[in-house]
This record gives C-alpha cells, structure tokens and sequence, in this order.
C-alpha cells in the first residue's frame, strides 16, 4: 500500500489572553494509501485542528508531517496552496458552494486554477463527474435549486476534478438528514474501493462504522486507534 501520511508529535498551540490551548497535544501516526479513516471525538478534541493541517489547510506549531515523503509542517501558503489544488481534495458540513453558480461550474473550478484541462475537456470532465455522483440531470441547477444532499454531492464532484489521491472530509455529513448521509456515506464507499484515500471527521458512530479505521481524539491527543 504505501505510506501517504506520518505525522510525529504534532502539536497545535492558540494563545487565548493569558491561556496556552493546546487544541493537539504531540498527535503521532501513520495512515496508508487507500485507508478510509474516520477521526471522532467530542466537541472541542482537536479533529478539525488535526484534519486542517493533514489537509494543508493549517500549519503546526512544532511535530512533523511527511506528505507522500515531503516535509510539509513548514511550507509558506502558497505552497501549501499548491500542494491542495494539485493532491487534496475537500468537502466540508456546509458544503462552500458557490452561490448563483450551476453545477457544472462548481465541478469545473478546482481546474480552472490548475490549468491542466482546456475548456471542452474540462466541461467533459465536469460532466462525468456529476454523472458519477448521481447529477446526471442536475447538471444546471444552482445551489438554491437543490436539496443538501444534491449540494454536498456536487461538492464531492468537485472536490474529485484534479482527481486527488486523498479526499478530506469534515463532518460531510452534519448538515444532512439520514436518508442523505446514508447516500453520502455509500458514495465514498464506493470511491474508497476506487483506491481513493479517504479521510473524514464525524462525531457520529453510525457515519464512523462506514469507515474502516477509526480513531478517537481527546483534549487534543489520540487516545485509540481501531480497524473495523
Ligand atoms: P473539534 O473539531 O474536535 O470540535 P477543534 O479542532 O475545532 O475541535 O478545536 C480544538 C480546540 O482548539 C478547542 O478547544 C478550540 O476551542 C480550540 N481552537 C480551535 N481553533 C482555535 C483558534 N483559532 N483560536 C483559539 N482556539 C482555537
Ligand atoms: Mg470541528
């Protein structure tokens, strides 16, 4: 399988007044290609802060992180920038959708900042991709003219346009219903069995059983590590 993700005692440290919060608290681990991994944990233990930096979202304060073998605990935003558009893809709970923007564009972006398509191939791809998450039919319709599980599936096809190796994911599924998230939750299944690396942060058992590690935060540390 390979090594994609090591990260050795990662810490992340906010100064709030005279208060030191440590919001990770030396968190060291490795993930696979291909793992789909679910990071759980109460309010406040650190999954955002720890999903941001393995993301490139975020810096640490001290710890290391090899990214397929790169240091990237150090790396300046715009090479950080770099390294998202081109390996990571994202979805987040309230889906950042463009607003007033069709589908189809949504799906096209993350290419129009690498510049690896020209525009026919880009639209084809865009278009596989919506068929792909079930938008076949939806291709045109703006955000305001689809359900939360239409937007957030639009989100997972674009976060799949620079066909990234790792998809990053923070509680993908918080703002849905059931019904939904179940539908969610079998789409990165099945991308998962794709050979997608996938890497989501949920507070729920139920979304957590669908992945096949799950690790628990506390007060900022790893406190379990389990394959299912
Ligand atoms: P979770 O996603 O598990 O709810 P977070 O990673 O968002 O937790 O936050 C972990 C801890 O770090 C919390 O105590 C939170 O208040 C704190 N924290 C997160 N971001 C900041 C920030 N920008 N400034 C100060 N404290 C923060
Ligand atoms: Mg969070």
């Amino acid at each position: 399988m390979g090594c994609l993700i090591e990260i050795s005692d990662l810490r992340k440290t906010y100064q709030v007044g005279d208060e030191a919060v440590h919001a990770l608290d030396g968190v060291s681990l490795t993930i696979d290609n291909g793992e789909f991994v679910a990071i759980m944990g109460a309010s406040g233990s650190g999954k955002s802060t720890l999903l941001n930096i393995l993301g490139c979202l975020d810096t640490p304060t001290s710890g290391s992180y090899l990214l397929d073998g790169m240091e990237v605990a150090r790396r300046s935003t715009t090479e950080l920038a770099h390294i998202r558009n081109s390996k990571l893809g994202f979805v987040f709970q309230s889906f950042n959708l463009l607003p007033r923007t069709r589908a189809v564009e949504q799906v096209e972006l993350p290419d129009l900042y690498l510049g690896r398509l020209n525009h026919a191939a880009r639209r084809r791809r865009a278009m596989e991709l919506l068929r792909r998450v079930g938008l076949g039919g939806r291709t045109g319709h703006t955000p305001a003219q689809m359900s939360g599980g239409q937007q957030q599936r639009v989100a997972i096809a674009r976060a799949l346009m620079n066909d990234p190796p790792v998809l990053f994911a923070d509680e993908p599924t918080g703002n849905l219903d059931t019904k939904s998230s179940v539908e969610i939750m079998n789409l990165f299944t099945e991308l998962s069995k794709e050979g997608i690396t996938i890497i989501m942060v949920t507070h729920e058992d139920d979304i957590a059983a669908y992945a096949k590690r799950q690790l628990l935060m506390k007060d900022g540390k790893l406190i379990r590590d389990e394959h299912r």
